[in-house]
């Protein structure tokens, strides 16, 4: 926004009188070329050296400009995290903590303006030197010429008089002259942020039926910048299976189910629904056929029924009521049930089993949940995991999972290390191999 209002404030105020002055410097020039060209051909033979000094400062100011501007958008950024989490920094009494950041962020893009319109104004000087330098040189040279001859007196004041003239336009375009350089650095990182590649191409596959085969092929995935996240994971989730994925924390478990929903293309490989790569479907029918329900699903304030609506557009209320009985919601749940922000008046558990009904009501096929157990207490969680066995048929379950209890079940199990797949297989084969799972099982029991 500051870029843009950094942007808007050049076109409109300045652009005009850019164009005026410059009009104006033309017209002049080709007066006193006309008419006095010996003279005129010195103050041209300056131009390009007053050129040069305000392409030096403008230079400086373009990126003072921007590492301005990026400050700037650091300092929004501590002053929303520091509103956003408000009750947890007055909770743990990170008072102090939060306002040092904030100080040091301000300083910073106090700093780094105060340079820039320090720079900026040097600009005026600079330029003033520069006319007055040039005007006594063309007076000492119009003298001269008068004393040798060679023009009239009135021929030298007429031209001093035009000469004046260039001195007003010269002034404010060096001045707008800055004012180009700090629009030029607000429109490098607009730029920048429009011409960001797309995630992925968008492809146009849309087949009328599913079967639901999941395939990762050896895949390699680095978040933009980062280091290797997944490293040659190969896995295949067949139709009406139920994958568990486990792992120690930062194995790389999230980032794979962000790889399978398509948020990231992979490094390299693929991943293939049905024998096709993923970004080869057309996304919309993606999305309605993958669900992804993560720990803290998206829930708005209003009934259940403007939720399940807003997620599966078209569902009866019939159909809706039969997805929160699948799920084990009905009738404590019911379609009038009215949720505050972000689901506010129901539990975790019940917040979890929603978002499974949602994706129920979509048809979604392919089923990937987050964490699902991670806040749940006991029942809630056999509660969970009996909604996900009661939709199973005909579906393809992944589910990361920190409670080792919740995957005993799983048709294969699949341990990450540091992202590799290190063990695949049932729990009781991975047991009997006494490997990282036999470990982590040992760990949890
Ligand atoms: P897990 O779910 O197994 O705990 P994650 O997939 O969340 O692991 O993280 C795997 C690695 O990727 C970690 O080292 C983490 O620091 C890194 N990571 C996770 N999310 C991001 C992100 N958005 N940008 C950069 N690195 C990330």
């Amino acid at each position: 926004m500051a870029d843009l209002k950094e942007l808007e404030g050049f076109v409109f105020h300045s652009l005009g009188g850019f164009l005026a002055q410059g009009v104006l410097l033309m017209a002049v020039l080709w007066q006193l070329l006309q008419n006095y060209t010996e003279l005129t051909l010195y103050l041209m033979a300056y131009l390009p050296l007053w050129g040069l000094l305000l392409a030096w400062v403008g230079g400086w100011v373009t990126r003072y400009s921007q590492r301005t501007q990026a400050a700037l958008e650091r300092l929004s950024g501590r002053m929303a995290e520091g509103f956003g989490r408000l009750e947890l920094i007055r909770a743990l009494r990170l008072e102090g903590f939060a306002r040092a950041r904030f100080r040091q962020s301000n300083q910073r893009q106090y700093r780094l303006g105060r340079t820039r319109t320090l720079i900026a104004a040097l600009n005026l000087p600079l330029g003033q030197l520069a006319t007055t330098s040039l005007l006594g040189l063309l007076l000492y040279l119009g003298v001269g010429a008068v004393q040798r001859g060679e023009l009239t007196t009135g021929d030298l004041s007429a031209f001093l008089t035009l000469l004046a003239l260039t001195i007003t336009p010269l002034q404010t375009l060096s001045r707008l002259g800055t004012g180009f350089a700090q629009a030029e650095g607000a429109a490098a990182r607009l730029v920048e942020l429009l011409t960001l590649p797309q995630a992925s191409a968008e492809g146009s596959l849309a087949p009328g039926r599913i079967v639901g085969r999941l395939e990762l092929c050896d895949l390699d995935f680095a978040y933009p910048g980062g280091s290797a996240v997944l490293r040659g994971v190969n896995l295949c989730l067949p139709p009406g299976s139920f994958t568990a994925l486990v792992g120690p924390s930062g194995a790389g478990k999230s980032t794979l189910l962000r790889v399978i929903l398509g948020l990231y293309p992979p490094s390299k490989g693929q991943v293939l629904l049905d024998g096709h790569d993923l970004q080869a479907y057309e996304p919309g029918w993606l999305r309605a056929r993958i669900a992804w329900v993560p720990q803290e699903p998206l829930l708005f304030a209003g009934t259940v029924r403007e939720n399940l609506a807003a997620m599966a557009p078209g569902a009866t209320p019939e159909a809706m009521e039969q997805a929160l009985r699948a799920v084990g919601l009905w009738p404590e749940v019911g379609l009038q049930t009215r949720l505050e922000d972000d689901g506010g008046g129901l539990s975790v558990g019940q917040r979890q089993r929603l978002a499974i009904a949602a994706a129920l009501l979509r048809d979604a096929r392919i089923l990937l949940l987050d964490e699902i157990t991670s806040a749940l207490d006991k029942s809630s969680e056999a509660q969970v995991v009996a909604a996900l066995e009661a939709v199973r048929p005909g579906r393809t379950i992944l589910v990361v999972a920190h409670r080792l209890s919740t995957v005993q079940h799983a048709d294969q199990i699949v341990v990450m290390e540091q992202g590799r797949v290190v063990e695949v297989g049932r729990h009781e084969e991975l047991l009997a191999r006494g490997g990282v799972y036999a470990q982590l099982w040992k760990g949890y029991t």
